[in-house]
């Protein structure tokens, strides 16, 4: 049998929520409710995903679908999209998309050059 996801969204009550499709999968959910996100009519409302056939309901806060521009390519996505890169130290450094998060953290450090093991080494100098 066949899973199915129903994406619903918050109405005029946070108690009231209304089915905006059905889907096979969870991730497809997700994309859904990222495309009503970034229309125009979109004010604030939580999400929603059931799974009928379990009663599984899971609760999508709004603030996860807040719009937000990837410092690096400057596409606009849902802030779920969003991933803290960390400099080579550790510490947070700033939110950009998925795909560009990829990029950084996979080869390159977070100054822009291609991270070596030369930046592993901590200086004695410093
Ligand atoms: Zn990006």
């Amino acid at each position: 049998m066949a899973e199915r996801y129903v994406l619903q969204m918050e109405g005029r009550t946070q108690y009231d929520f209304i089915d905006k499709g059905e889907f096979d999968t969870y991730e497809k959910c997700y994309d859904a409710a990222d495309r009503i996100a970034a229309g125009p009519d979109y004010k604030d409302e939580d999400f929603r995903i059931v799974e009928p056939d379990t009663g599984f309901k899971q609760r999508l806060s709004a603030h996860l679908f807040q719009q937000e521009e990837c410092p690096e390519c400057r596409k606009t996505v849902s802030h779920h999209r969003m991933c803290r890169t960390y400099d080579c130290h550790g510490i947070p450094f700033r939110f950009v998309c998925h795909s560009c998060y990829e990029k950084i953290m996979d080869g390159k450090g977070y100054d822009g050059e291609y991270y070596t093991e030369a930046d592993e080494r901590i200086d004695s100098d410093y």
